[in-house]
């Protein structure tokens, strides 16, 4: 496992779901990017849900099936 393995949509899941504080969803495509972000970098929306409760509930969605992207930058 030493060169750069694919997304795991799973463990992105779950590490953003311990720490729903750090992330917010876009409202514009439901992307999960970092706390710190200005911009939407799928969509470029500027309208996020920080909350803990939509946060790890988009979280557990992203994690249960193939759906909208989670940027690896803002997964870092
Ligand atoms: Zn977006």
């Amino acid at each position: 496992m030493s060169d750069s393995p694919p997304p795991n949509r799973a463990a992105a899941a779950a590490k953003i779901a311990a720490n729903p504080s750090g992330y917010k969803v876009c409202e514009g495509c439901d992307s999960i990017v970092g706390s710190g972000a200005a911009l939407c970098p799928n969509c470029h929306s500027y309208r996020f849900d920080a909350t803990p409760e939509r946060v790890t509930l988009q979280a557990r969605i992203l994690g249960s099936r193939e759906q909208t992207s989670v940027t690896a930058d803002d997964l870092g």
